[in-house]
């Protein structure tokens, strides 16, 4: 009976939900209207019962045995119930020992993740530079770097370096007094310390420090009197030789409601940007993470195939990339066994429609019209006249890399010119990238307008 319903449930529930949740049920006894399963962790027991619950009943009815409940039970051999609350989400923090010798105090920063250190941060084309600037700041070399300044998109990575930089700093020189907080959490201070009347003590303490770092500086943009103070240490601790790391989520001249005076002390320094991940870098990414999975689970499988899918269709930020692996680990452990592409594209749906948000070839050719100043007809008309022909080229470079769109259909919205003119064309601006820093600039602006 059990073999005939089964063999009905493939067709009603779908090729894929069978071959992950049916096939392996092992039937194992019919009793007085109930069905015995044995199964290989009780989550997939549960989930079985959960989803195909009414439907098993429903077949195994249709077969002519009467079923009223459906019991699943691990089977003697089964692996132990993985421990669900066990992995990595956890937020390890943990304080660095911010004592000095003299006075004592300790400084009022934000804890440090354990996790973010050097060791643990990929690298790879798209950070190489910021990386190289953190590392040479935490191990002191004779050029110094003051301020470092790094800015880049959310998720990728600049928290993660400066933590590393504290880390390793804390670790060479132990005597060294760092302080690690967040703009927000400097200009809360600054109004506590106005409001208690205790502004001696903050401007003290903050110029006692040798190394500060203020992560997301662009929160205080327009607040005037956070800037003024956050100016004042800025400029005593620079005056006293000590390092100063800065992170923004934009570039100093970008941030809007910045001081000038702030903007330009800021640009004294290394001004150095995380840029948007590649493909080679997630997925360098993810195999870390797998190995550090597997600390807590030995036996963590997870394709290659699995990972290069989702390397591939998160492009996103680093984060999201993290919270997909997690959930995927996490299925994993509880359904004991690899995980399958199919069983990707269900429990991630939500994260993969999220980043299903794909630039299209109009709002390339509007945006690069936009950015060049000329119109949306010159971009299509036969015109071959420099300031038009180079916006045309560069839109048609973006298209190429941008889209998925072939060289024949970029070329079809494009006035329907040729395939062979759209290939010159992302040659040329491939070429003058690499020798015009202008068109380079170019292309990484309108690239991140266009995946913002
Ligand atoms: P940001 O501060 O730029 O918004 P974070 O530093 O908080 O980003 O990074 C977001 C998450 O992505 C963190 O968990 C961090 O460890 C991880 N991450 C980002 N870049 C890398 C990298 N190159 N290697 C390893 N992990 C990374
Ligand atoms: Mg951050």
């Amino acid at each position: 009976t059990w073999g005939r319903a089964r063999a009905a449930l493939r067709s009603s529930i779908g090729k894929n939900n069978f071959t992950t949740w049916i096939e392996p049920l092992e039937f194992v006894s019919y009793d007085d209207g109930v069905a015995e399963f044995h199964v290989k962790t009780l989550f997939q027991g549960d989930w079985v019962k959960r989803n195909f619950g009414d439907q098993i009943k429903q077949e195994i009815c249709n077969q002519g045995a009467e079923v009223t409940r459906l019991n699943f039970s691990l089977a003697k051999d089964a692996m132990p119930r993985p421990q669900v609350s066990k992995p990595a989400k956890k937020v390890e923090t943990a304080e660095i020992k911010r004592f000095s010798p003299d006075t004592k105090d300790e400084l009022p920063g934000a804890p440090l993740d354990r996790r973010f250190t050097f060791d643990r941060f990929v690298v790879g084309k798209p950070n190489e530079l910021a990386h190289a600037a953190a590392r040479r700041v935490a191990e002191g070399g004779p050029v110094s770097f003051n301020p470092l300044f790094l800015y880049g998109g959310v998720g990728l990575g600049k928290t993660h370096l400066m933590h590393a930089i504290a880390w390793e700093l804390s670790e060479r020189s132990p005597e060294l007094r760092v302080l690690y907080l967040s703009a927000e959490q400097f200009m809360y201070r600054f109004i506590q310390a106005l409001r208690d009347r205790q502004m001696i003590d903050f401007k003290q303490l903050f110029r006692s420090v040798d190394v500060l770092m203020v992560d997301d500086v662009q929160f205080i943009s327009g607040k005037d009197s956070t800037q003024d103070e956050f100016f004042h240490t800025f400029n005593a601790l620079v005056d006293q030789g000590k390092q100063i790391i800065i992170s923004a989520d934009r570039a100093p001249g970008e941030i809007d409601g910045l001081e000038e005076r702030i903007k330009s002390r800021l640009q004294w320094g290394l001004v150095v940007d995380l840029h948007p991940t590649d493909y080679e870098l997630r997925l360098g990414i993810l195999h870390q993470k797998v190995e550090q999975y597997r600390e807590h689970y030995p036996n963590l499988e997870i394709s290659n195939q699995v990972l290069e899918f989702l390397a591939h269709r998160i492009s996103s930020n680093v984060r999201v990339l993290e919270g997909a692996l997690n959930r995927l680990a996490a299925l994993a452990a509880l359904i004991g066994r690899e995980i399958t592409l199919e069983m990707v594209h269900d429990s991630l749906a939500d994260i993969l429609r999220a980043s299903d948000k794909k630039v299209t070839v109009d709002e390339i050719m509007r945006k690069t019209c936009d950015y060049y100043n000329v119109r949306m007809s010159d971009l299509i008309s036969p015109k071959r006249s420099r300031n038009i022909a180079r916006p045309r080229q560069m839109a048609m470079y973006l298209a190429k890399h941008l889209t998925q769109r072939s060289y024949p259909e970029i070329g079809k919205r494009f006035g329907n010119r040729d395939h062979t003119t759209v290939i010159h064309a992302v040659r040329k601006i491939e070429e003058l990238k690499a020798q015009d820093s202008q068109v380079a600039e170019d292309a990484e602006l309108l690239r991140r307008m266009l995946e913002a």
